[in-house]
């Protein structure tokens, strides 16, 4: 269910567009913000967030989500410049199985460097199992059915 307006007793993020509790902000417009992460995976590690709550990606208007996006692209940029970041993950989680914790719409950018996290890496490309034909059939006939 769509919900646009502001949750400032239940909801965290609104609280810290509120100015209800501490949020370093790195970025603010009329739509978007962008605060640091108070667990920072890498140095520098931001939320980029609605300034409305919405809950997920299915929740999330389309102008809404494009404006988070031309966001993250501008902490991005900031983060190239200024952290001498030379790579970029942007991130999202949209369910609790997915392990989204906070339900307040937001990604994740994180600023990567060459050898930050080896770790990191082995579990984005641990997924080696290449499917077969049928089986990438088999998904395909489920997602459009
Ligand atoms: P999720 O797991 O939902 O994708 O990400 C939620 C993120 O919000 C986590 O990385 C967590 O560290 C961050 N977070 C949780 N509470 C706060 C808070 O009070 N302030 C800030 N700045 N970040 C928070
Ligand atoms: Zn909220």
């Amino acid at each position: 269910m769509s919900d646009s307006t502001r949750h400032p007793d239940s909801c965290i993020f609104c609280r810290i567009l509120e100015g209800k509790e501490e949020g370093t902000f790195v970025y603010r417009n009329s739509k978007a913000s962008a605060f640091l992460d108070i667990h920072p995976l890498f140095e520098g590690h931001t939320l980029v967030i609605p300034n409305d709550h919405f809950v997920d990606i299915s929740d999330v208007s389309e102008d809404t989500l494009a404006e988070v996006m031309k966001v993250a692209q501008i902490v991005s940029n900031l983060m190239i410049k200024n952290l001498h970041a030379e790579g970029i993950n942007i991130m999202h989680s949209t369910g609790r199985p997915a392990g989204q914790t906070i339900l307040h719409f937001h990604v994740h950018v994180l600023p990567r460097r060459t050898g930050d996290d080896t770790e990191f890496q082995r579990w984005w490309f641990s997924r080696s199992h290449r499917a077969s034909r049928q089986e990438l059939s088999s998904m395909v006939a489920k997602l459009l059915p």
